[in-house]
């Protein structure tokens, strides 16, 4: 583990760049950073002397072609290893995470909370796309009559590099949800961490180097300013940054990025608020809920979240049972060095950040009274924190609810506002002042408060938590952004979008709208497509291994009548006596038939009696059925058949089996389209695999 110098600024570990393939020692000193309990020095930093303009550069020669020579899963098994990788050596993380001011706890949601989303987006990948190099999205779009001439959108790795700009508040969370998504897309990362907190950044980089998991020139890390570096960008680069809304605007407005329309996704301040639903009395449930998720967003992390509560909407009646309620709750809340294990509340990250918040303290005090806390408060638990960067939590109760700063100002530390509200519409306009949130939550129990509220405020929110008791043991909580879920806002909150399962690895990728005929498109998305030309063959397809299938394999079954016997069979096996099986006069009467129809379910069921191979062979299981649709009544008489094609691949990284999606469609004895649909299989590799 990286050693930290704690005395001597001659001796003082110099934060290390990672550029090129090697690392880098600035020839400078730079700024000297503290430890934000004991104020004690903890490294130096600085970036002069790289070369940026060679180090993007790098990243685009070098580590996107390497990046783009692997699948969508290869990549995200790169980004699972890493996360494995990353755990064994948790212990490493969370002991310099002290230096941060975070107690234990705190340091979970940024060292582990970080990892499980790399494992988080590894998982998605790997589920919801295809084991490719292009990754078609939804459906083919029939462009012409006669079905020549088709359409279907793709996605494809952008050739540039991503440049992560990140906040102090998660060192590793930060970097690692930003991180996962791009590996998976295939865009090589140039991470530039706050500088408060980089010493953390610096320390799980090299563990990620050292690891040798990911290929030359996938990462590279900046310890210091960015330089020229964003002078350099193009149009196939993202940049994502996560910051004060203010730096965003300036970097967002930078002559290059607007002048290449460089892709620049931006996660700011945010006024997040919560509303007590007007249904919820003290005492209940839902009273403690909120009191409580109140007070957690205050202390955790000392309330340097970026989606931390900073106003509590409250009925105007409930103010004082909930400002009393709040208090009371804060009064057990511990300030001090989280080595001492009474300690619930460690330090901001550092003194320059405590005096932001006090600043912004001053101005909302200007327009709020000071419910419970101690702005002058010294004195914490531990033995040597006086020079650490301490605050008690500060809760303030808004003189009116509608012109206070509380809407403008982030304190962005253990502060929160209670703002009253009159009714809903009143606690909507509220809501809104924040000009676009990244989360917003609200408690209640009453489903007409939920719809109301919810649909009233959610234009103005990226995320929108709904709490009540029957959630509660279960939920995430207000604060906390989750892989599967967006996470970003609109407005102030930067109007960027992160994560969110899939989608946040499109971001790195652009989508291209294909057109042409159904055979060039197949060829170029390794997907069948409507139209293309089928092979038939004589070996049945499940008789086939997973590599000797070939997408636009085809079976054209045996034909088979479908008779009043099979209805009525059906009907008393399954129990589905639904009258348009069974009763001719009420069927006929049934704007949908002529008259008794066979089941949709006995259809299908027929189909895999028509198209299944019965013997064992390389076909292991139907796994599912997707986009089923029964487009024409199957009648007594009618005679059917299926055309069943191999329509996608997809192999699985660490079985011995892959996925097979077969087109079906059921005709009937007119050429009419009855049903179609896609039947879901697992394929053995290999017929030796298999025993
Ligand atoms: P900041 O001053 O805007 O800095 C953010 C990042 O931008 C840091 O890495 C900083 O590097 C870098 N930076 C500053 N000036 C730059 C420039 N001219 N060129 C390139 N990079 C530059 O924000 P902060 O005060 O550190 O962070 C706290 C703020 O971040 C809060 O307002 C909080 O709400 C917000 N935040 C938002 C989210 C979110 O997801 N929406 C998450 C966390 C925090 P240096 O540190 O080296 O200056």
């Amino acid at each position: 583990m990286k050693t930290i110098e704690t005395t001597n600024p001659q001796k003082l570990a110099k934060l290390q760049s990672y550029s090129q393939g090697k690392w880098f020692t600035s020839p400078e000193t730079g700024a000297i950073l503290k430890n934000a309990v004991t104020g004690d020095d903890v490294a130096s930093i600085c970036s002069d002397g790289l070369d940026f303009a060679a180090m993007a550069n790098y990243a685009r020669t070098v580590g996107g072609p390497a990046l783009r020579e692997f699948t969508f899963h290869q990549r995200a098994m790169m980004v699972k290893n890493l996360a494995t990788y990353l755990l064994e050596r948790k212990e490493l993380f969370y002991e310099l995470s002290t230096a941060t001011g975070a107690t234990r706890a705190d340091s979970w949601i940024d060292i582990e909370g970080g990892i499980g989303t790399l494992f988080s987006i590894s998982s998605k990948a790997r589920i919801e796309m295809p084991n490719s190099k292009v990754f078609p999205e939804g459906k083919q779009e029939q462009l012409s009559r006669k079905g020549t001439f088709v359409g279907q959108h793709i996605y494809t790795p952008l050739q540039g590099v991503a440049i992560h700009i990140n906040a102090y508040n998660f060192p590793c969370w930060g970097m690692l949800e930003k991180l996962a998504p791009a590996l998976v897309a295939g865009m090589p990362v140039i991470v530039k961490p706050a500088s408060q907190t980089a010493y953390l950044t610096e320390l799980m980089v090299r563990h990620i180097v050292e690891s040798n998991i990911l290929p030359e020139g996938s990462l590279q890390l900046i310890c210091g300013r960015t330089g020229d570096l964003l002078d350099h960008v193009t149009y196939q680069d993202v940049v994502s940054f996560t910051g004060s809304a203010s730096t965003g605007l300036r970097l967002r407005q930078g002559e290059k990025i607007a002048a290449a329309n460089t892709r620049f996704i931006m996660e700011a301040d945010s006024l997040n608020c919560t509303i007590l639903g007007d249904d919820v009395e003290p005492g209940s449930a839902e009273f403690d809920l909120f009191v409580n998720e109140v007070v957690r967003e205050m202390t955790v992390k000392a309330g340097q979240k970026c989606t931390a509560i900073r106003r509590a909407i409250v009925p105007t009646t409930k103010l004082d049972a909930v400002s009393d309620a709040i208090s009371k709750a804060l009064e057990q809340v511990v300030v001090g060095d989280p080595a001492d294990d009474s300690v619930t509340m460690g330090a901001l990250a550092g003194t320059d950040q405590r005096q932001d918040v006090l600043t912004a303290v001053d101005q909302l005090l200007k327009h709020s009274r000071l419910a419970f806390g101690d702005v002058t408060q010294q004195s914490f638990v531990g033995e040597n924190t006086s020079n650490g960067a301490f605050l008690s939590p500060l809760l303030m109760v808004a003189n009116d609810p509608h012109t206070t700063v509380a809407h403008d100002v982030e304190a962005f530390g253990p502060v929160c506002t209670l703002v009253g509200y009159t009714d809903r519409e009143d606690a909507v306009r509220l809501a809104a002042k924040g000009k676009g949130s990244l989360v917003g939550s609200l408690v209640t129990n009453d489903g007409d408060v939920a719809q109301d509220i919810t649909l009233g405020v959610a234009a103005h929110h990226g995320r929108i938590l709904i709490l009540n008791e029957a959630c509660a043991k279960e939920s995430t909580g207000h604060g906390s952004p989750l892989p599967q879920l967006v996470h970003g806002g609109p407005g102030r909150a930067g109007g960027g979008e992160e994560l969110g399962g899939v989608r946040g690895i499109k971001h790195y990728m652009q989508r291209t709208a294909l057109q042409g005929s159904p055979d060039m498109l197949s060829n170029v998305t390794g997907i069948h497509m409507t139209g293309s030309t089928v092979k038939s063959s004589e070996i049945h397809p499940f008789q086939k291994t997973f590599e000797e299938l070939e997408v636009g394999d085809t079976l054209i079954t045996e034909k088979r009548t479908v008779t009043l016997e099979d209805i009525e069979a059906f009907a008393e096996l399954s129990g589905d006596k639904f009258y348009a099986h069974t009763n001719e006069e009420a069927a006929a009467r049934n704007p949908f038939f002529d008259g008794r129809v066979a089941h949709g379910y006995l259809l299908v069921s027929i189909a895999a009696g028509l198209f299944v191979w019965p013997d064992e062979g390389p076909v292991l299981a139907n796994t599912g059925l997707e986009n089923l649709q029964f487009q024409k009544p199957v009648y007594p008489g009618d005679v059917v058949h299926v055309q069943f094609t191999c329509k996608q691949k997809k192999n699985r990284e660490t079985e011995t089996w892959g996925e097979v999606r077969w087109d079906t469609t059921i005709f009937n004895q007119n050429g009419d389209i009855c049903a179609h649909y896609d039947v879901l299989t697992g394929v053995a590799n290999s017929s030796d695999e298999t025993k």
